[in-house]
């Protein structure tokens, strides 16, 4: 009984996760192009598709289901449809069933749906934030105020019991603490380097890990996020120096890389996989 519930909860976050990641795609071809999201009529117009701009029907919209079933086409003109649809929705899917399984809503002390609804909404706007980047190399502040008022809450209410409490001074220093090296690269290449949503970005983080698991998790991500960095933009070097003549990548030492899906991953797996260099680190300060 018991697991059948549970069950039903883990497949129902993963289609709400889909349902969210196809909300995400509309709104990041819409946010900030002047199409606007919504219109003084409700919602702003329905969905169409972006080269013959006919209307789509709800068959065309089912997550992932519709790219199969549509071969990745157009039903009406035959255009391409960009593979960051099906993606998006399958990678928010999955985020949906982990943050289920990391906040689990049936517990032994009652039913707890706010840590599960809580911790989507922040993992729902960092894979909002890493879509943006990808494709703009910049965090909307609009989505780092979010996080940052999202983590100030978790700072100061115990999201089980809806107490105040009042957290220890290293999980209050975690967020300028981890933000502070990237806020300095930012500072010293004036936002070449680095830019400053980033900072912006790692303060909401530091302290979301912090509070969660541990600030040596905040540390953790930090470190994975710049070591998978570091990897990923010495390949994209390597094969716009193999591919230069041909155009291929246009990735050069000057070419600005988005680092908030890399804060993210990272993140991801410190919060997710509980992926922890400094426990022994942790224990000390505890
Ligand atoms: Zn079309």
């Amino acid at each position: 009984m018991e697991i059948g519930a549970q069950t039903i909860l883990f497949v129902g976050s993963a289609l709400l996760g889909l349902i969210v990641g196809s909300f995400l795609n509309a709104l990041s071809f819409r946010f900030n192009t002047g199409q606007k999201f919504f219109s003084k009529r409700g919602m702003g117009g329905r969905s169409r598709c972006m080269r013959c701009a006919h209307e789509l029907s709800a068959l065309d919209l089912v997550p992932v289901l519709s790219y199969v079933f549509l071969r990745g086409k157009c039903r009406y003109c035959g255009a391409r449809i960009s593979w960051q649809y099906p993606l998006v929705e399958l990678v928010a899917a999955v985020l949906g069933a982990l943050v289920c399984w990391a906040n689990p809503v049936l517990t032994s002390s009652g039913v707890q749906p706010l840590p599960f609804l809580f911790w989507f909404s922040v993992w729902m706007t960092l894979l909002f934030v890493v879509m943006y980047d990808l494709k703009h190399t910049i965090i909307p502040w609009s989505c780092s105020g979010l996080l940052a008022a999202l983590a100030v809450v978790l700072l100061f209410l115990n999201l089980q019991t809806l107490h105040f409490s009042v957290p220890g001074p290293w999980t209050l220093l975690a967020g300028p603490l981890l933000a502070l090296p990237l806020f300095l690269l930012s500072l010293v290449s004036g936002g070449t380097w680095m830019g400053w949503g980033d900072s912006a970005l790692e303060l909401s983080l530091g302290w979301l890990l912090a509070v969660s698991i541990g600030l040596s998790a905040g540390v953790t991500a930090l470190c994975l996020a710049f070591w998978i960095g570091a990897v990923v933009g010495v390949m994209l070097l390597l094969l716009s120096h193999i591919f230069f003549r041909i155009g291929f990548f246009g990735y050069t030492i000057k070419s600005e890389i988005p680092f908030a899906p890399f804060l993210v991953l990272g993140a991801l797996l410190a919060y997710f996989f509980h992926v922890d260099f400094f426990s022994t680190l942790s224990a000390l300060f505890a």
